[in-house]
């Protein structure tokens, strides 16, 4: 196995167990004094993209708010509407969401633009999965959070800040934001989840090129609780989609891609292996207020492209090529789901994209976990 030495890891790691605070001011937009977000997209320049999208669709993209929806609960903290955009006609419902974490803005730009693609819509590879799966993708999971440039949403009342990625669990639920995609989720019943974050920089030092992309499960595969639901089956079906992905963008020139770590080369790398992440709570089948009361699950992975704002300006060239790669590693898994090519994947392969040595998991729910060896 080929090692890889993480040579930068921002501090605002994105599915870092233990984050430290983020000390930006209340109003917004802020830089955190480090980083030009002018070039990012706002949350009303996503609204007017989706609208632009969905006149340009005549009628095939549907854009709408939990508001729209008649939810109880259907805006974040600070009053933004939750907007969704649907597409495609199939049976098999895929959940895409991106930016659950406000400083990490290319999960709203990819999806933007991989709704574009779709909605110009001229290849059949796009018809392909127009006709087998049906899209719901939310471009801003955490209105407000982008809003402000940080990772997290901010509570009305207290002021509190919460990771919206770790409040999906049985005493979670503060936020609004988590209890309206919550019970919106509950509702659509997807097959498949999709989640687009970013990560702090990473360098091989072998090749001296830029990690640009890992692949990552929020419950590891072979850790203490994947193998244990469903017989095992999620631990194949997420390997079996990492690979697909993998094997479909190796060979672009601007990715080099691996496996989702934490850590660091001098302390250990640890997969992790949370439960209130909101796409772990997806494969748990978690029944809050009862309104999952079948405990409908689903498999999901995460992608993480490098470069938050935290860490600096990329310039336009890498943030280009990292907002293709997600759109490019979207559009090739919805294709390999819709023809079915992923379930076709070897799931032990898995073992075959790089990765550092790890040492445990890292939990929200049993501390740390030693891999025993
Ligand atoms: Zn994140």
């Amino acid at each position: 196995m080929r090692k890889v030495l993480i040579l930068l890891v921002s501090v605002s790691m994105l599915l870092t167990v233990f984050s430290s605070p983020v000390l930006a001011k209340k109003n917004h937009p802020s830089t955190e004094g480090n980083t030009n977000i002018s070039s990012i997209v706002t949350y009303d320049e996503m609204i007017d993209e989706l609208k632009s999208l969905e006149k340009r669709s005549k009628g095939e993209l549907e854009v709408f708010t939990l508001d729209e929806l008649g939810y109880e609960n259907s805006q974040s903290e600070q009053n933004r509407d939750l907007y969704v955009a649907k597409i495609g006609n199939g049976p098999e419902k895929v959940w895409i969401q991106g930016r659950i974490h406000g400083n990490e803005p290319y999960g709203t730009e990819s999806t933007l633009k991989l709704l574009k693609m779709y909605v110009q819509n001229q290849s059949p590879k796009y018809q392909k999965v127009l006709d087998e799966l049906t899209l719901y993708v939310i471009p801003m999971y955490n209105p407000d959070g982008s809003e402000m440039n940080i990772r997290h949403t901010e509570l009305s009342e207290s002021g509190d800040r919460i990771d919206l990625n770790r409040d999906w669990t049985e005493e979670g639920f503060e936020a609004v934001e988590s209890k309206a995609w919550y019970s919106y989720w509950a509702d659509v019943q997807p097959d498949f989840g999709i989640d687009i974050h970013h990560q702090g920089l990473k360098t091989d030092p072998e090749t001296e090129e830029a990690i640009t992309m890992s692949l990552g499960v929020s419950l590891a595969p072979g850790g203490p609780t994947l193998p244990n639901i469903k017989d095992g089956l999620y631990e194949d079906v997420t390997r079996q989609a990492q690979v697909h992905v993998y094997d479909s963008l190796k060979d672009y020139g601007y990715t080099n891609i691996d496996r989702y770590t934490v850590g660091n080369s001098s302390n250990g790398f640890s997969e992790i292996d949370i439960h209130g992440g909101v796409v772990s709570a997806m494969m748990l089948g978690l029944n809050y207020d009862n309104l999952n009361e079948d405990h409908h699950s689903h498999p999901a992975i995460f992608f993480e492209t490098s470069g938050n704002t935290r860490d600096g300006n990329l310039g336009q060239r890498a943030r280009g090529h990292n907002i293709k790669q997600n759109v490019l590693g979207l559009q090739e898994l919805l294709h390999g789901l819709a023809t079915d090519e992923v379930y076709d994947a070897d799931p032990e392969r898995w073992a075959e994209i790089p990765m550092p040595d790890t040492i445990g998991y890292q939990t929200d729910h049993s501390g740390f976990i030693p891999i025993e060896n």
